[in-house]
């Protein structure tokens, strides 16, 4: 006779992993971080017609200490990315980043010297969800997918050395 039917009914069998996994992507709590027009529809998100807390997620928390999610809405210029860099170095591991918007993900529209090329070059992003400015329904799908990544997320993982590193084997591909 298999485990499962010497149970009682009512049992529900997991890993720790899955467990883990499950608990961190239905709560994550996003830093209040919006850098330009993206960052209208990010607010959008949270209000009752798309309604975030949906997710647990709609505690946008002013101090990084209390946030595991940036959202980076909006272009990230030279003089913004060091802040950029030590809110980041101040939320707790673990920890995610999604780049909102053409502009977040690659400098978008603004290729001149004042707007980094892409926040990947500040900061290991997770998620990048294109368009200018991306509607409330595709940030909602962009966090779903990145749901999917946290609960498949093997435990002690370094998550920022393995981004890293799949971004130079991707360059060098
Ligand atoms: Fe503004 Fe478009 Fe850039 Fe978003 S992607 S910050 S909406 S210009």
């Amino acid at each position: 006779m298999g485990l499962e039917e010497k149970l009682p009914s009512g049992v529900l069998l997991s890993t720790v992993e899955g467990l883990a996994g499950f608990m961190r992507k239905g709560s994550l709590w996003p830093a209040t971080f919006g850098l330009a027009c993206c960052a209208i529809e990010m607010m959008a998100t949270t209000s009752g017609r798309y309604d975030l807390a949906r997710f647990g997620m709609e505690a946008f928390r002013a101090s990084p200490r209390q946030a595991d999610l940036m959202i980076v809405a909006g272009r990230v210029s030279q003089k913004m990315a060091p802040v950029l860099r030590q809110i980041y170095d101040q939320m707790a591991e673990p920890k995610w980043v999604l780049a909102m918007g053409v502009c977040a993900s690659s400098g978008g529209m603004f290729n001149n010297y004042a707007i980094i090329q892409g926040v990947d070059h500040v900061v290991p992003v997770d998620i990048y969800l294109p368009g200018c400015p991306p509607r409330p329904e595709m940030l909602l799908n962009a966090i779903l997918t990145l749901h999917q990544q946290i609960q498949e997320m093997p435990l002690g993982v370094d998550r920022e050395r393995a981004i890293w590193a799949a971004e130079k084997a991707a360059l060098q591909a």
